[in-house]
């Protein structure tokens, strides 16, 4: 079969000849550039066989870049209404057996048993609107996931990558920073999407660790870092007041007088080592703060 390239003209079309609209809800901005494309499959770094699982695959411009590659490409796909245009595009690499198409939501399909302990790619052009929950829910979760090259919202983007010091430095980038390193590695305009979005993306690789990065249980250093940050103006003498006592802050070379977005993810790792919770006010932490972590 030969390759057209993506374009414009081209996905205008197929979303018309399918009678198809873009919606907002699931953040259906499809790239229409083929050198954005080809960008983003270069950056990936996919050796051919590898397993590459896509979220979001729409019409399937990126699809077929992954396809050409030799991936292994498993995609997954919330929206039925679009699955005819999509197998329009990459149809018969799903009947050659290289690619395969599952219809679900991504944020509650079984991970695990779609992985089945198999190291992965995520290459995707995430739906803006479950990008961070997404990253933050399976990069934990699933080690398999060994890489990520995704592409997101800049605000998004520059949060999971930030560092101390900077004013978007939050809940999203310690998290993460304990499972994985994450760097913005490209930016990408409006212009190659069909809808044009009103903002930037950037493109995020994410490299996750094969162990964490610091030598304390998980829920207490996100307890500690979510109740810093729930009060992110606050200095950490006051935002964990009853949790971390001033005196065990400057025991472990902490100035108490310090806001959250100044302490390095090592640090969070030494407050939480200190840090004395009860299961239930760590578990009204978590609760609280999930629908904050994309501001956070
Ligand atoms: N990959 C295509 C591209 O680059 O042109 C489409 C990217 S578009 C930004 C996001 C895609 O994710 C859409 O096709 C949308 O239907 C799909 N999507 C939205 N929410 C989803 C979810 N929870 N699970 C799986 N797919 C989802």
């Amino acid at each position: 079969m030969t390759f057209t390239p993506i374009s414009r003209t081209r996905t205008r079309e197929l979303l018309d000849r399918h009678g198809l609209a873009p919606s907002r809800a699931l953040g259906q901005n499809f790239l229409c550039d083929q050198g954005t494309v080809d960008k983003i499959v270069r950056l990936a770094e996919i050796e051919p066989g590898d397993r590459v699982i896509e979220i979001g695959p729409g019409l399937g411009a990126l699809t077929a870049g992954l396809c050409r590659a030799k991936a292994k490409l498993t995609v997954v796909e919330t929206d039925a209404y679009i699955l005819p245009a999509l197998r329009e595009m990459v149809g018969h690499h799903e009947q050659a057996g290289t690619l395969r198409i599952i219809h679900d939501d991504a944020t509650k399909l079984d991970w695990s048993e779609l992985l089945g302990g198999v190291p992965s790619l995520v290459v995707a052009n995430l739906p803006y609107n479950v990008s961070t929950p997404l990253v933050l829910d399976l990069v934990p979760a699933h080690p398999e996931l060994h890489r990520w090259l995704v592409m997101v919202q800049r605000e998004s983007g520059e949060r999971l990558a930030a560092g101390p010091g900077s004013k978007i430095y939050g809940i999203p980038s310690v998290l993460l920073a304990y499972w994985g390193e994450a760097r913005i590695v490209g930016s990408v305009g409006p212009d190659v999407f069909l809808p044009r979005p009103k903002v930037e993306s950037v493109l995020v690789r994410i490299d996750r660790f094969s162990e964490p990065a610091y030598d304390v249980d998980f829920a207490q250093y996100s307890a500690v870092v979510r109740k810093a940050f729930g009060q992110r103006r606050k200095m950490l003498r006051r935002s964990l007041a009853g949790v971390v006592e001033p005196l065990q802050m400057e025991e472990i070379d902490i100035d108490p007088t310090t806001r959250p977005e100044q302490i390095h993810p090592a640090k969070w790792a030494d407050l939480a080592r200190v840090a004395t919770f009860d299961t239930a006010e760590r578990q009204d932490i978590e609760g609280e703060n999930d629908q904050n972590v994309q501001g956070s």
